[in-house]
């Protein structure tokens, strides 16, 4: 009935009980702070309070049961036996309010989140509308003047375009970072103002149904010192060869390094400190991650990012990050404003 819940069934050695927002909404369509979905192999039962009951008697294929506003104090007195639980979303206060009732509780890691990670052409409808209107956004960001203005000024007025082109919400809060605050990989808007000669690093993404894009494109506030131009095009470079190791079946390891390598060549492999991406989604950070670190391996509609950076402490950053979905045959790149260095006045 619902294939979604019957793929994670198909992975669960005793009933699970999900409790992230996001394996809610993805299992049921249902959205709220405080819910959590018991599937069991014959039936499956909506635990959420009063504010949300009237909504969650509209979830098909769901047994609903109102409970307090406290959830696990209820479902303690509500559940019996051995049961798992996402580990990764329940506090520590949560879960001791859980076992107060005599349950066995099994911790369980990444069941739902597997699942999530490998998109139905559906959900990549919706990431490929949130990415269009993000590089609509971006192309249209680009014609502003940025020298004079602060960060926060233009950080608004990018939400402000994405809004115009019909987004339904900005995915996360847009990073507009100039001049040395562009070597925080994340850092927030500020009030400092922009001046010439120095890079803006934007990072931002629209949200379609609740899915997110994500994209990052670093302009030129008039012409760059040299070692930021050479910072430039060893990142684009990077990304390029990052975007040609995307392939169903790679690791991640390897897809991390394809672009890696690259960086290090041109003698910035120590100012690129972070992975080189991570799925995207209902989530705007999900599975699988792409990094040295990360035992993932790249699947077939596997939504990902491909963002090398390179940061110049005191001085300032580059970071190109495209959204892709993994295909056989090659990404296909959702997010295509231009990548060649925008010179913006
Ligand atoms: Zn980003
Ligand atoms: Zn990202």
């Amino acid at each position: 009935m619902n294939p979604r819940i019957d793929r994670l069934r198909d992975s669960l050695e005793e009933p699970l009980l999900v409790s992230a927002p996001a394996n809610v909404v993805y299992l049921t369509g249902f959205s709220s702070s405080n819910a959590a979905l018991l599937v069991e192999p014959e039936r499956v039962q909506l635990f959420s309070d009063f504010r949300y009951a009237e909504a969650a008697r509209e979830v098909d294929g769901v047994e609903f049961v109102e409970t307090k506003r406290g959830l696990c104090a209820a479902l303690a007195e509500l559940l019996s036996g051995r049961i798992g639980f996402e580990a990764a979303a329940i506090s520590y206060r949560q879960h001791a309010s859980l076992h107060a009732g005599g349950l066995e509780l099994v911790p369980r890691y990444g069941l739902v989140e597997a699942l999530r990670a490998v998109k139905d052409e559906g959900e990549v409808d919706k990431i490929r509308r949130a990415a269009e209107i993000t590089s609509q956004a971006f192309e249209r960001f680009a014609e502003e003047r940025f020298t004079g203005r602060s960060e926060r000024d233009l950080a608004w007025t990018l939400e402000q375009l994405f809004h115009e082109l019909g987004a339904h919400g900005p995915a996360f809060e847009s990073i507009v970072a100039a001049g040395p605050n562009g070597a925080r990989p994340h850092s927030r808007p500020t009030d400092r103002v922009i001046g010439p000669g120095e890079t803006i690093v934007i990072d931002a993404g629209a949200q379609v149904d609740g899915y997110k894009a994500d994209c990052t494109r670093t302009f030129a506030a008039g012409l760059l010192p040299e070692q930021l131009k050479e910072a430039y095009d060893a990142c684009l470079a990077g990304q390029l060869a990052g975007l040609e190791g995307m392939q169903p079946g790679v690791s991640s390891v390897d897809a991390d390094a394809a672009a890696r390598n690259v960086i290090e060549a041109a003698g910035f492999g120590e100012k690129f400190g972070h992975g080189l991406g991570h799925g995207v989604g209902l989530e705007v950070h999900e599975a699988p991650r792409v990094s040295k670190q990360s035992q993932d391996a790249l699947a077939a509609n596997n939504v990902v990012t491909v963002e090398p950076g390179v940061y110049l402490e005191g001085v300032g950053g580059i970071r190109i990050e495209d959204l892709v979905v993994v295909r056989e045959g090659g990404p296909e790149i959702l997010t295509t404003s231009s990548k060649e260095l925008v010179t913006v006045s």
